[in-house]
C-alpha cells in the first residue's frame, strides 16, 4: 500500500545542507504494522511527515494506494489526508477549546454528515479506546494517557486506510504505553488497517510485524517478526529493551 523509492530530503541550514533522508527505499503492505526505528535525529519524523503528505521530498517517489503523492498539489494533499490517513502525535495535539468528544468528532466535520451522526460515531470510538465516560471533559481535565486515547480515537474515527503514529506513547509510563500499544495493535488488526509507527524504543518496536531501522537518513536494516501485545501478559514484568 506504500512504496518509497530513492527518497531524499535535504534541509538547508545557513550555508550547510542537512541530509535528513539520504536515499531511502522500502515497501509497506496492506494490514501491516511497521515500526520505523532510529535514534534522535536519524530522520524518522521527516520520513513520516513525507509519507503523510505534510512535507515535500527533495527527490524521489512516494506511492500510496496507487497515487504518487509527491506529485499532488497542496489542495489534493489536503483531500488525501482527510480521506486516507490518520495521525497520532507524540503530544496529542488536542484542541484545548473543545471537549474530548468534540476533538474526536472534528475529522468527521469535513464529510458532510449531521452533527448528531458525528457525535454518535465519536462516542463509539471513545468507548473503543476506553474513555467513553469522559466525553465532556476538556483536555486539561484528563491525564496524559487519557488524552493519548482521545488522540487515537480522533485518528481512527474516519476509518483511515493508513495510520501514522510519531512516538505515540512518548509521554506515557511503561504500563500505559503497553495498554496503548495493545489497543492500536488490536484495532488495526480487526479493521485490516496499516499502522506505521515511528519510535526510538526497541521494546515498543519489537511488537511491530516489521522494523525498518534508520541511521543518519539511511535504512540500515529491516527485520521481520513481531511480538503480540494483545495476547502477551502485560504489566511491569515485560522485559525491557
Ligand atoms: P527525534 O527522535 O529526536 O524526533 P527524528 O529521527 O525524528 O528525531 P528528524 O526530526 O527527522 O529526526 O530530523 C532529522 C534531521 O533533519 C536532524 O538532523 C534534524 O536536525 C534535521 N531537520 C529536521 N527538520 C529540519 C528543518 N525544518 N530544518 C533543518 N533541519 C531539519
Ligand atoms: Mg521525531
Amino acid at each position: 500500500v506504500i512504496r518509497v523509492s530513492r527518497l531524499y530530503k535535504v534541509y538547508r541550514v545557513g550555508e550547510t545542507k542537512v541530509y535528513a533522508l539520504n536515499g531511502v527505499d522500502f515497501e509497506i503492505y496492506k494490514g501491516e504494522f511497521v515500526a520505523i526505528v532510529g535514534t534522535s535525529g536519524s530522520g524518522k519524523s521527516t520520513l513520516l511527515n513525507m509519507l503523510a503528505g505534510l512535507e515535500k521530498p527533495s527527490k524521489g517517489e512516494i506511492e500510496i494506494a496507487g497515487r504518487h503523492i509527491e506529485k499532488l498539489t497542496e489542495k489534493q494533499l489536503v483531500t488525501f489526508r482527510r480521506q486516507r490517513v490518520g495521525f497520532i502525535f507524540q503530544a496529542y495535539n488536542l484542541l484545548n477549546t473543545m471537549n474530548a468528544i468534540e476533538n474526536v468528532a472534528l475529522p468527521l466535520s469535513f464529510r458532510g454528515i449531521s452533527k448528531r451522526e458525528r457525535m454518535k460515531t465519536a462516542q463509539k470510538f471513545m468507548e473503543l479506546v476506553g474513555v467513553g465516560d469522559q466525553a465532556k471533559h476538556m483536555p486539561n481535565q484528563m491525564s496524559g494517557g487519557q488524552q493519548q486515547r482521545v488522540g487515537i480515537a480522533r485518528a481512527l474515527v474516519v476509518n483511515p486506510q493508513i495510520i501514522f503514529a510519531d512516538e505515540p506513547t512518548g509521554n506515557l509510563d511503561s504500563r500505559t504505553t503497553m495498554e496503548v500499544l495493545k489497543l492500536m495493535q488490536k484495532i488495526v488488526r480487526e479493521q485490516n488497517q496499516t499502522l506505521v509507527m515511528v519510535t526510538h524504543d526497541n521494546n515498543l518496536a519489537s511488537y511491530a510485524d516489521r522494523r525498518i531501522r534508520i541511521v543518519d537518513g539511511k535504512i540500515v536494516g529491516i527485520e521481520e517478526g513481531g511480538r503480540d501485545a494483545v495476547t502477551e501478559e502485560t504489566g511491569e514484568k515485560g522485559e525491557k529493551a
